[in-house]
């Protein structure tokens, strides 16, 4: 099926063209710059820029993929989680588009679009699996969420593992990169001044890695597939104060490369455990966070040597945009789901179970 996906769940207005797996066009627009002197997302500001900007870039993704709206099968939008007004911007848009051409909507869910784009094949790059074996899962990383998934089928069974108890592993990275005058967003920022540290100069904590929260595979402990990131953010806060006390320096590399290294180590560590004693044996990554190059490396890898098979999307797919809920929304028609009603509503806590609304 041709779908068209609208993504406005926070400061990027996104729209994506794919048919079936293959993806015809992926336009974005962010307002990033607009919310940088506030070092975080202003929502009111968000949803201003995506009304502004949705039209242009609609028009730039049917342009870049050469079809029109009455070609497409069905409209795919992003329904929850994210900010409650940005989320309007794009459902109201899209059922108006939906009602104008008479085309099916598909309210869903952002998380799991996600992971789906995972599937997705462009020019120089094949699809990455024709259909999910049954034994899949999910390792989700994202500026909101840090879960493990088990994904019976994209369209109708996603079932959550484990998460984080605290802060997202984005979040980390931004709140990081605050403490260390690296600006926001963090992610990339850390990213690079990872590269010119030392990742084994600081040996930062692993968050819920204790035997008493881990217990064994037989006897698990509550938090054996869970993370923790607070006590993390902590430890770096004190290792720049100390520096700051003795007025010395601060190493800001070196801190960044052993705060990756600990999250690369504890976020890896747990997603290829949890997928062993879950008998996963392929593994998508999805999320803003799965742009981290450390990351990627790290993962593979942990699941090469686990022999779990390994699928991950193109960097620029990973942070928000159009095409991941266009391909979610290619599942869904391809299995037949119902279309959501026109009067589907914006849910800026869907929990990641509930696919479609
Ligand atoms: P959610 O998907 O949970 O609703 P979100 O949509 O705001 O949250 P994403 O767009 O999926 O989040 O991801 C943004 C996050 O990814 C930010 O926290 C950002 O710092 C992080 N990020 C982006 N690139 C990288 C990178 N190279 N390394 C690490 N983190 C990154
Ligand atoms: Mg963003
Ligand atoms: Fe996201």
């Amino acid at each position: 099926p041709l779908v068209l996906g609208i993504e406005t769940s926070c400061d990027e207005t996104g729209v994506g063209i794919v048919r079936g797996t293959r993806l015809l066009a992926n336009e974005v627009a962010s307002s990033m710059e607009e919310h940088v002197r506030f070092g975080g997302v202003i929502p009111e500001i968000a949803a201003r820029a995506h009304l502004e900007a949705f039209t242009p870039t609609l028009r730039r993704a049917l342009d870049t993929a050469g079809v029109q709206l009455s070609d497409v099968d069905a409209i795919a939008v992003t329904a929850g989680p994210g900010l409650a007004g940005a989320l309007m911007v794009g459902l109201s848009a899209a059922k108006g588009l939906a009602m104008a051409a008479n085309k099916p909507l598909y309210g869903i869910n952002h998380l799991v679009a996600h992971v789906a784009v995972g599937l997705l094949s462009d020019g120089d790059r094949d699809a990455a699996v024709a259909a999910l074996p049954p034994d899949t899962g999910a390792l989700l990383v994202s500026g909101g969420h840090t879960e493990i998934l088990r994904v019976g089928s994209l369209t109708d069974d996603v079932q959550l593992l484990g998460s984080t108890i605290d802060d997202a592993a984005g979040e980390a990275y931004d709140k990081t990169a605050r403490l260390l005058g690296l600006g926001y967003p963090g992610g990339p920022a850390i990213d690079a001044a990872a590269a010119q540290g030392d990742g084994s100069a600081f040996r930062f904590p692993r968050g819920l890695t204790m035997p008493k929260f881990e217990g064994s595979a037989e006897n698990p402990g509550k938090h054996r597939h869970n993370w923790s990131f607070s006590g993390l953010k902590t430890a770096v806060a004190r290792a720049v104060e100390q520096f700051q006390d003795q007025g010395l320096p601060v190493p800001v590399a070196d801190i960044a490369a052993s705060f990756q290294e600990a999250v690369v180590d504890v976020l890896t560590s747990k997603a290829v455990r949890a997928c062993r004693e879950h008998g996963i044996t392929t593994l998508l990554l999805g999320g803003g966070v799965a742009a981290n190059r450390r990351l990627r490396q790290v993962l593979a890898e942990r699941c090469e040597a686990a022999g779990i098979e390994l699928i991950v999307p193109p960097i620029p797919l990973c942070t928000d945009n159009g095409a991941m809920v266009a391909a979610l929304g290619a599942q869904l028609v391809a299995a037949g789901a119902a279309p959501s009603s026109l009067a589907v509503p914006a849910d800026s806590s869907q929990p990641v179970e509930r696919i479609s609304v």
